[in-house]
């Protein structure tokens, strides 16, 4: 049996899992990050993890065929430099040469988003598809493209961030500093900021009544309010999906990829989510009397980052 390690380093933890080779993870774990502290200090908890998992296993580095890992913001592939990386404070930071000193065997670097979604071609809702494009609506909306098997980054290994192409010219202000981002209005905190409009504007209704009890409204307390029918949130709702629809219908007109899977914790909704989403497709996107990619739901939630990790 041939195995990898996986790493997925997020702002708040770090998790590491054994993928064999049928690309199941056989042992995970996982630390908290210790963001914005010595990168030094989070390079050795990330070694520190890899050989629990080894020992825990009773494995030796080289009886690993790699370690790969998944790092928010951009990485150099060739030298394993983290280049910058905003969650984690990181600017020119030697994650692969420091890990090398430890583990002699392949490490391999890309983006987190991108080893999600190669995560879900490998062994999630995309299995088996040779053309795929992930969104992950988070806090922010993280994207990943797959073409003829792998991921695609550009030249410099920042591509493929499509939660900053604008939909709505002159909108809304992005994270990034520029207005109208598709993040600007797919993402989880554009969806909230929908909702409290919409509630504000209709004290009357139950969408309101949920965010006077609980002192503020997140994702649950919107689909809380949607599954009691309030109009309210159903409207909210159907505002922030026609604009996730919209940056759909643009990676759609780009790629035209087999599948287009939608990751975060909101796509547990499943079909509330997918469904709007084929509709809007099924009458904008350009050729679509030829053919209509799938859109399905993510089905690893963050073990795709560890499995995708293990193979970059
Ligand atoms: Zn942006």
């Amino acid at each position: 049996m041939e195995y990898r390690i996986g790493v997925d380093i997020g702002g708040t933890k770090i998790a590491a899992g054994l993928v064999n080779e049928e690309k199941e993870i056989v042992l995970k774990k996982s630390v908290p990050t210790r963001a914005g502290e010595n990168y030094s200090l989070v390079v050795s908890d990330i070694a520190d993890l890899i050989q629990d998992i080894l020992d825990e296993s009773h494995l030796q580095a080289a009886d690993l065929s790699g370690i790969g890992i998944g790092c928010a913001g951009a990485s150099d592939k060739e030298s394993g430099i983290v280049l910058f990386s905003n969650n984690l404070g990181w600017r020119d930071v030697p994650l692969v040469p420091e890990l090398k000193k430890r583990f002699d065997v392949p490490i391999h670097i890309d983006n987190d988003a991108n080893a999600a979604a190669l995560g879900e071609v490998l062994a999630g809702s995309a299995k088996g598809s040779r053309s795929c494009v992930m969104i992950t609506l988070g806090t922010g909306v993280g994207g990943g493209i797959i073409l003829d098997g792998k991921v695609y980054d550009g030249v410099n290994h920042a591509g493929g961030e499509v939660g900053h192409t604008v939909i709505v010219s002159g909108g809304e202000m992005c994270t990034c500093g520029r207005r109208g981002c598709f993040e600007a209005y797919a993402s989880t905190t554009a969806l909230i900021r929908m909702a409290k409009k919409a509630a504000t504007a209709h004290p009357e209704s139950r969408l309101y009544q949920i965010w006077q009890e609980n002192g503020d409204l997140n994702g649950i307390g919107i689909f809380t309010a949607y599954h009691e029918n309030d109009q309210t949130a159903k409207d909210a709702v159907a505002e922030y999906l026609f604009y996730v629809a919209e940056g759909v219908t643009n990676l759609v007109n780009i790629f035209q990829p087999e599948k287009i899977v939608i990751g975060g914790g909101i796509c547990a909704q499943g079909d509330v989510i997918l469904e709007p989403v084929r509709r809007q497709l099924a009458q904008d996107v350009f050729c679509k009397e030829v053919s209509l990619p799938d859109v399905v739901q993510a089905t690893l939630g963050n073990d795709a980052g560890i499995i995708g990790a293990a193979y970059v």
